[in-house]
């Protein structure tokens, strides 16, 4: 498994990195302890201190290609993660031109620092740099990110992930009109992961992106197949979900057009979902990217829509065509009147910019009845069905169509 290359096992004593080798990447300590000596010029091995669980060592590597400035090697047995050169610069990479250049700077600065403090020893007084980097990765919870991170990379593209398809319904006709895709991760010893914990751990570390094109990929794929097995003589449409990171990426549409042509889909029946938040984030770029696929014949949804806090006037702006309602809003209309306004409102705005309006986390029949009255297009939620595996849901999707027929 690809996490157990990034994660390394040393015995007591073994030496973990050479002074004077070459060097490509950083290491976090999961566990045991190391010890850090610096050979002088006179021959003389003097031990600069000890490092354990939670902090970094070796991370000059990943910096410059200077060789390594000490010896390293494992007081305990230790399990230590990997950072490589070529995936920390990667990972920078997809940041923005700030954090790239401040980044930089403050790692060239950092190595110079080093360099003193190892010359004039540090004072007691202070805290000591371990103490500092310790501190700062407990709050950043990095070694378990790291290790969700290493195991997510390890999971795609294997059965461990998986897409569950929630149908999406046609509120006029009662029908179903397309589904939107949802990724399910199974770890292999913590079992369901969350995608509200494992999607943000993918965003933050650019494994989205891959993530992202092997969903689009298997959703293409299995709407094919959902399709030639209930045999409606309608089209359905599968709406995917994508990030900024996924934006971001200069040739995202000719992925998604290789994608396409590869499974042999027509643009229209594929709906991206994008966050209002993405919108707001990055304005110049959004327009561009999301004009393109509009012209491509894309759809374009606008998740969780009215979580944004952003003027209702910038959807001018943007070739949207499907807004979809937050479920934080659906699920108290009917008690209050704040969010009851706010959902008219949406319909209203929305059907007069020629937009379709999905209602998400529809749980109750009351409200699907009240939907359909304000006019509101198409909805999706627990009360019609929970996403489910492909397989259970083209059961579903057939056992529906036979019962309205027998109806
Ligand atoms: P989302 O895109 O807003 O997806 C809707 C979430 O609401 C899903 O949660 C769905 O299972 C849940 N849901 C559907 N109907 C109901 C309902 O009636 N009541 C309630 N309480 N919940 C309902 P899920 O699958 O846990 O996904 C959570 C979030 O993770 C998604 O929110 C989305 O932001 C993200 N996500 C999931 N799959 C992907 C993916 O493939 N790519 C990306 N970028 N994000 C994804
Ligand atoms: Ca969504
Ligand atoms: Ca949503």
């Amino acid at each position: 498994m690809e996490a157990n290359q990034t994660r390394k096992i040393y015995k007591a004593g073994d030496i973990i990195m050479r002074q004077g080798d070459q060097g490509d990447a950083a290491y976090i300590i999961e566990k045991g302890q190391v010890e850090i000596l610096i050979e002088k010029a006179n021959g003389l091995v003097q031990r600069m201190g000890t490092r354990g669980p939670g902090t970094i060592i070796g991370e000059m590597a990943i910096v410059d290609s200077e060789p390594r400035i000490a010896t390293i090697k494992a007081v305990e047995d230790c399990s230590l993660l990997e950072i490589t050169k070529s995936d920390f610069h990667r990972r920078l990479k997809t940041a923005d031109p700030v954090m790239q250049l401040i980044t930089q700077v403050i790692l060239t600065r950092y190595r110079d620092m080093l360099t003193r403090v190892a010359i004039l020893k540090e004072s007691a007084t202070y805290p000591t740099p371990e103490d500092l980097e310790r501190s700062y990765l407990e709050q950043l919870n990095t070694v378990e990110t790291v290790t969700m991170a290493n195991d997510f990379r390890a999971a795609i593209g294997t059965d461990q992930l998986t897409l569950h398809y929630q149908p999406i319904m046609n509120l006029a006709t009662g029908q179903v009109d397309g589904f939107e895709a949802l990724m399910r991760w199974n770890h292999p010893e913590k079992g369901p992961i969350s995608p509200a914990v494992f999607i943000p751990v993918a965003e933050d570390t650019g494994l989205i992106v891959e993530a992202s094109r092997w969903a689009l990929r298997e959703a293409c794929r299995a709407l094919r197949r959902i399709e030639g097995r209930v045999g409606f003589d309608r089209d359905l449409f599968m709406s995917v979900n994508f990030s900024s990171s996924d934006f971001a990426e200069e040739n995202f549409l000719d992925q998604i057009y290789t994608i396409l042509s590869e499974t042999d889909v027509a643009p229209h029946k594929i709906h991206l979902e994008i966050t209002e938040r993405l919108l707001m984030n990055q304005p110049q770029n959004a327009k561009e990217t999301l004009g393109m696929c509009r012209k491509a014949g894309l759809g374009i949804s606008i998740d969780d829509f009215g979580t944004g806090y952003s003027s209702l006037s910038y959807l001018h702006y943007y070739p949207i065509d499907t807004l979809k309602i937050d479920q934080s809003f659906i699920r108290n209309m009917l008690q209050d009147d704040t969010s009851m306004e706010l959902v008219k409102s949406i319909i209203g705005l929305g059907t007069n910019m020629n937009m379709k309006i999905i209602a998400e986390g529809v749980e109750h029949a009351e409200e699907a009845a009240f939907l359909k009255t304000m006019g509101c297009h198409m909805a999706q939620g627990y009360h019609f069905s929970r996403p489910h595996a492909e397989k259970e849901i083209t059961d579903k999707l057939i056992e529906w169509s036979q019962a309205k027929k027998t109806a």
